[in-house]
């Protein structure tokens, strides 16, 4: 394949396989149109993330076709908190999540939209979009395509963030701060229904069950925290994270499951434009949340499920381009511009010993005040 034919011509061109993009794909050919998704590794893979979903995204995933009631996965219903020191906080979820590792539910996804009609190329990276003529011209390792419409689903971070010159939109009260993200798989002694927050400085790591009676443990520090021991996790673990006594227990009691953790790198918190080069940005391609929030999944889906309305009354001739991408700006700032930025003031407390501390101890001499803050960063079930 080399030159965009009829056969390479698409309604919807999703770049990124990940919950946003293949959710929106599934959405699209649900309604009728022609869609295909960009992934750049095989399914199925792992991925850097906590596998916490909020209850939120429950009843969408199902409609979409997930038979999640049949995969017997653990219901989260309870957080507990500690601050370096093992100083904690307890408390009930209000909504509560349940814990799926990635490596099954983004196959799964993969799998479901195959059968629903759209194309899914994996082990195919997009190197450029362009505008040209009303359509967009994909270029990829696998030939060029042409869409009526891009979905830009491609993460927090990909190559082609700096291809098409995208911005991040810093806030001037939460300078920018660069993460490192790590993931194991563990044979853990944890309860089904607890999730746990461990900080250390200038990070912290989640552990929580998944499928299998397997628990996810996942941490983010900032970048200086591995710099510090030159690139060396396990020295990192030993001498940072071990400092937290909980988890100094979990890294001496924990069976790993995986030979060696999962890793990203260059993670930033914040907005980047919604739409871009003419590509309507859904999930962590338009802003990443701080993790602790437990949430950057349900976001994502969200996400695609609001762009799915707009998308197909512009494939119906109902709206134009302009009005497509004006309403698309204006549906994440008003659903996600406020959690984001409320998600980094979170980061910046759970991210630093002392102010863990004393958040701690506040919380816990106003407990009240936990689920106004709980609130703020999740949604209500769509
Ligand atoms: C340390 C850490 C812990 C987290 N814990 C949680 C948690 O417990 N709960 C929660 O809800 N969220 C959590 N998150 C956030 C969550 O992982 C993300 O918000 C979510 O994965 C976003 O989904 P997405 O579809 O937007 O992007 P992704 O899942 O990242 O998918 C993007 C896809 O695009 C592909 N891609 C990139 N560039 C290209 C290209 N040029 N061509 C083709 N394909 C491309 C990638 O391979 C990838 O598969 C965590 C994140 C981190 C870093």
């Amino acid at each position: 394949m080399s030159d965009a034919s009829h056969d390479n011509l698409f309604d919807v061109a999703v770049i990124g396989g990940g919950l946003a993009g293949l959710s929106l794909a599934i959405q699209m050919a649900d309604q009728g149109a022609r869609a295909i998704v960009f992934e750049k590794q095989t399914y199925p893979f792992h991925k850097v993330c906590g596998e916490y979903v909020s209850m939120e995204s429950w009843d969408f995933l199902k409609r979409l076709g997930l038979p999640l009631d049949t995969w017997e996965l653990p219901r989260i219903t309870r957080l507990n908190i500690s601050s370096a020191s093992g100083n904690t906080l307890s408390r009930e979820l209000p909504l509560g999540g349940f814990g799926v590792s990635r490596h099954r539910l983004d196959h799964a996804l993969a799998e479901l939209a195959r059968t629903r009609g759209v194309t899914v190329l994996e082990s195919c990276r997009v190197d450029d979009v362009s505008y040209v003529e009303d359509y967009l011209t994909i270029e990829t390792g696998l030939g060029t395509f042409r869409a009526r419409v891009v979905a830009g689903a491609f993460g927090k971070r990909s190559n082609l963030d700096r291809k098409l010159k995208r911005q991040y939109q810093a806030t001037v009260h939460a300078p920018e701060v660069n993460y490192v993200g790590v993931k194991y798989h563990v044979e853990a002694d944890i309860p089904p229904d607890l999730i746990e927050l461990h900080s250390f400085r200038d990070g912290y790591c989640g552990i929580s069950r998944i499928e299998e009676g397997k628990s996810c443990m996942c941490y983010l520090t900032a970048a200086h925290n591995l710099r510090e021991f030159r690139g060396n996790i396990r020295k990192m673990e030993e001498n940072v994270l071990a400092q937290n006594p909980f988890l100094s227990e979990y890294f001496h009691k924990n069976r790993f499951l995986f030979p060696e953790p999962v890793t990203v790198s260059q993670v930033r918190i914040g907005s980047k434009p919604a739409v871009d080069n003419h590509i309507m940005m859904i999930g962590d391609a338009a802003g990443f949340v701080a993790p602790l929030s437990g949430n950057g999944m349900s976001m994502a889906l969200r996400s695609a499920y609001l762009l799915s309305g707009p998308l197909q009354e512009f494939l119906d001739g109902r709206i134009n381009r302009m009005q497509l991408e004006h309403q698309h700006a204006t549906m994440w700032r008003r659903h996600f511009g406020m959690r984001i930025r409320f998600s980094r003031y979170l980061q910046r407390i759970l991210g630093r010993e002392c102010l863990t501390e004393t958040a701690i101890s506040a919380l816990n001499l106003f407990p009240f005040a936990v689920k106004p803050m709980v609130r703020m960063t999740h949604g209500r079930p769509f």
